[in-house]
């Protein structure tokens, strides 16, 4: 199975694709979080990344094409989820043709729609683990002691990009730049519009229900 959950930074992407890997045997590619390891090795591709995170505009198309490509080379038969890529129709258009070239294609795009003032809220008030990666926030998740990760005693941080100034931007960047990737998608790919205003365990059974129904076909 190969899905691409598609939805604006803090609409629960993470969070529900950590889930879905869990059920469904799938590997997990955010291209956020492949981009944060480039960083924190200090790689060539981190350091030309780090400008545009930082200041909540997108990574140049072609730097994360090449970079996806390959992380999408290496997944397991049994498929992938895709979280946080594509972010542009160029982007979608150029997997579609990487896909294609192996007889493959996306089976089903989930679009998580949240409210911006919603979104706003759980990204400013998230916390991260620097060691695990595991998210907390400070008034919905709360680790068990303040600002300490639960699985590894890591003094929690805020995301150099999690500040409300960034989050603006990246607000912008995505109405502006990935919002165009609904129609694309709506016209070429199975694909399912899902309130992502609930909880993240009503917004998980609706998205096991979409998928259960598709791997029963
Ligand atoms: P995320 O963790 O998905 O919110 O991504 C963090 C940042 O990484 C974004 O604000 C972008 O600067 C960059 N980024 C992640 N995925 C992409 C992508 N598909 N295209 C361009 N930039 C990206």
């Amino acid at each position: 199975m190969r899905i691409v959950l598609l939805g604006a930074p803090g609409s629960g992407k993470g969070t529900q694709c950590k889930q879905i890997v869990g059920r469904y045997s799938l590997l997990h590619l955010s291209s956020g979080d492949i981009l944060r390891r480039e960083r924190a090795s200090g790689s060539e591709l981190g350091k030309e990344a780090q400008s545009y995170m930082d200041s909540g505009a997108l990574v140049p198309d072609e730097i994360i094409i090449k970079m996806m490509a390959k992380a999408i080379e290496k997944a397991p038969d049994s498929g992938f989820v895709l979280d946080g890529f594509p972010r542009t129709v160029n982007q979608a258009e150029e997997l579609d043709k990487t896909l294609a070239n192996d007889g493959r294609s996306i089976d089903i795009v989930l679009n998580l729609e949240v409210e911006d003032g919603i979104i706003e809220d759980r990204i400013t008030g998230r916390r991260s683990c620097p060691q695990c990666g595991a998210v907390y926030h400070i008034r919905n998740l709360k680790p068990k002691r303040e600002g300490i990760c639960d699985n590894d005693g890591t003094e929690l941080v805020q995301r150099p990009d999690d500040t409300p100034e960034v989050v603006a931007n990246r607000l912008e960047t995505y109405h502006r730049q990935t919002e165009p990737l609904v129609d694309y998608y709506k016209n070429n790919s199975t694909f399912f519009d899902i309130d992502a205003n609930k909880s993240a365990d009503d917004v998980k059974d609706i998205l096991f229900d979409k998928l259960d129904a598709l791997v029963a076909t």
